[in-house]
C-alpha cells in the first residue's frame, strides 16, 4: 500500500488575496517544498486578515488530523496582523515578549532608518508588538522585520508561523526546517520519490487505459499516479514510498515507454524547453514566424545561453513580408495561400537562407478569431522544421482554444517539432 506520511496544511492570510489583488505565491512555493520533502499537503486555505475567519481556518486545519500547519502573512506591526497572537490562543500559551528579539528587530530598523534619514524611534517603539511572541515558541531570525515562529500544539500539529512577502518566505525556509520541531517532524517524515514522465501529443484517455490494462497485473496501489496536462503536454507522476513501490513504478514506467514511447519526451522530469536548449548546441537556428509573432523568438530566449544557438528570427506577418525577408515566392502564396504547408516549408528553408542557421522553422496559421475558412478554420496552423542536409519535420493541425491558445500551443507545437528533428538526428 502506498502509505500517507506526514500530512501538512497552510493556511495563506491576507485579505487581498481574496479580492484577485495579489495572486497567492506561498501556498504553490510551500506546496513544492514539502513535496521535495516527502510532506504530503492535504490543504490550503486563504482567508482574510478578521480575526473570526482566521481562527476558523486554523480550527479547520486543526481538526484534518494534520502533522504540520504552515501559515503565511498578518505578522506585521499594524493591529490588523494577528497572527501570531491567535496562534497563541489556540496554542493556550500567553504572548510573551522576548527582549532579545526585541533587539534584533530595533537593530534591523535603525539600520533602515538611518538609511532612509530619519531617527527612527518610533518606527522601533511600533515594533515591539513583533517580539511579542507565543511562549515557549522558537523564533526564526527575521528575514524583512517579522520573526517567524515554531509553535507546537500540545497533542496537535507543528504549526510553523511565516511573514507574508513571498521574499521572506524563501528566505526563512531553511532555518525553519533547522529547528529542532520541524527536523523531528522530517526524521518521522517517510522518503517519497517520483518517477516524472513527460509526453507530448498523447491523450489522457490513453493513459488512463493503459493504467487500467497494468493495473490487472501490477499492485498499482503501491503507488499515487497523478496525470496532468498542461496545455500540450501530459505530464505523470508515480510516487511511491516503498522498495516495492519503486519496482512497481519501474515496471510500470517500462511499459508506458513500450506503448507510447514516441509522445514520451522526458522521463526524469526534464523541462521540454532545457531539452530542447540542450539539443541545439552546436546547432544555429533561424525562425520564420507569422501567426506567432515572435513568440517563438521569444519561448528561446527564455533560456540563458539561448545566443549560442539562435541565430535570430524574423516575423513575417504580411504576404509581402514573407516574399521580402523570408524569400517565400509571389505564386506559392498566390497558389497555396498564406496558411499551407507549401508556406510554412517555405518559411522554414527562407529562415535557413536568411540566417546561415542549419535548421530552420517555418510557422503559419489562423489564430483567429476571424479569417477562417472551412478548409482552413480558425486554430489551423501549419509547421515545418527544415536542415541543410534536407530533412524536414512538418505537421498541420488544428489546435483549438481561441486566439491567444492557438499562438501558444502553436509554440509548443513547434518545440516540439525542433526536438524532433534533433533527437532524429542523433540516431
Ligand atoms: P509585513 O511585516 O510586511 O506586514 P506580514 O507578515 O504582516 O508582513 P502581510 O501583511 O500579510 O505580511 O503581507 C505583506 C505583503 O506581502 C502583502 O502586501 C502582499 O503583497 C504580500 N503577500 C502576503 N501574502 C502573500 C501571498 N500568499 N502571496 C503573495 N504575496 C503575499
Ligand atoms: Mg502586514
Amino acid at each position: 500500500m502506498f502509505e500517507p506520511g506526514v500530512r501538512a496544511g497552510i493556511l495563506a492570510t491576507g485579505s487581498e488575496l481574496l479580492t484577485g489583488q495579489i495572486v497567492d505565491q506561498n501556498g504553490p512555493w510551500l506546496a513544492e517544498r514539502l513535496g521535495r520533502l516527502g510532506i504530503e499537503l492535504v490543504d490550503e486555505l486563504l482567508v482574510g486578515d478578521r480575526r473570526d475567519d482566521l481562527a476558523a481556518g486554523l480550527r479547520f486545519l486543526a481538526g484534518q488530523g494534520l502533522d504540520l500547519i504552515i501559515t503565511t502573512g498578518g505578522l506585521g506591526p499594524t493591529a490588523d496582523d494577528v497572527t501570531a497572537e491567535l496562534v497563541a490562543e489556540f496554542a493556550g500559551v500567553p504572548m510573551v515578549l522576548d527582549p532579545a528579539l526585541e533587539q534584533r528587530i530595533a537593530d534591523i530598523l535603525r539600520g533602515w532608518a538611518a538609511r532612509h534619514g530619519f531617527a527612527g524611534d518610533a518606527l522601533v517603539a511600533a515594533n515591539r508588538k513583533q517580539a511579542t511572541v507565543p511562549s515557549g515558541a522558537t523564533v526564526l531570525n527575521p528575514v524583512g522585520t517579522a520573526p517567524g515562529l515554531v509553535v507546537s500544539l500540545a497533542g496537535g500539529p507543528l504549526v510553523l508561523v511565516l511573514p507574508g512577502p513571498p521574499r521572506e518566505v524563501r528566505g526563512m525556509w531553511d532555518a525553519a526546517l533547522g529547528t529542532p520541531e520541524v527536523r523531528e517532524l522530517l526524521a518521522r517524515t517517510p522518503p517519497l520519490h517520483t518517477t516524472h514522465l513527460r509526453m507530448f501529443g498523447l491523450p489522457e484517455s490513453e493513459i488512463a487505459q493503459t493504467l487500467r490494462e497494468v493495473g490487472a497485473e501490477l499492485d498499482l496501489d503501491e503507488l499515487e499516479i497523478t496525470t496532468c496536462l498542461r496545455r500540450s503536454e501530459l505530464e505523470v507522476d508515480l510516487r511511491y514510498r516503498s522498495g516495492a513501490g519503486e519496482a512497481v513504478a519501474e515496471k510500470l514506467a517500462a511499459e508506458i515507454t513500450r506503448r507510447h514511447g514516441s509522445f514520451l519526451v522526458s522521463t526524469d522530469g526534464t523541462p521540454t524547453d532545457e531539452q530542447v536548449g540542450r539539443l541545439l548546441a552546436g546547432h544555429r537556428i533561424g525562425l520564420g514566424e507569422s501567426c506567432t509573432g515572435g513568440m517563438l523568438a521569444g519561448r528561446l530566449t527564455d533560456r540563458a545561453g539561448s545566443s549560442e544557438y539562435l541565430v535570430g528570427g524574423v516575423v513575417a506577418y504580411s504576404n509581402e513580408a514573407k516574399t521580402a525577408l523570408l524569400g517565400v515566392p509571389a505564386e506559392l502564396i498566390e497558389a497555396h495561400g498564406a496558411v499551407s504547408p507549401e508556406v510554412a516549408r517555405a518559411m522554414a528553408d527562407g529562415a535557413r537562407a536568411t540566417f546561415h542557421s542549419d535548421i530552420g522553422v517555418g510557422i503559419t496559421g489562423v489564430a483567429g478569431p476571424g479569417g477562417g475558412t472551412e478548409a482552413k478554420p480558425v486554430g489551423y496552423v501549419c509547421f515545418c522544421v527544415t536542415t541543410d542536409d534536407g530533412r524536414v519535420e512538418a505537421r498541420d493541425r488544428v489546435l483549438p482554444g481561441n486566439r491567444n491558445d492557438v499562438r501558444e500551443r502553436s509554440t509548443d507545437v513547434a518545440m516540439h517539432l525542433i526536438r524532433r528533428i534533433l533527437t532524429t538526428s542523433a540516431t
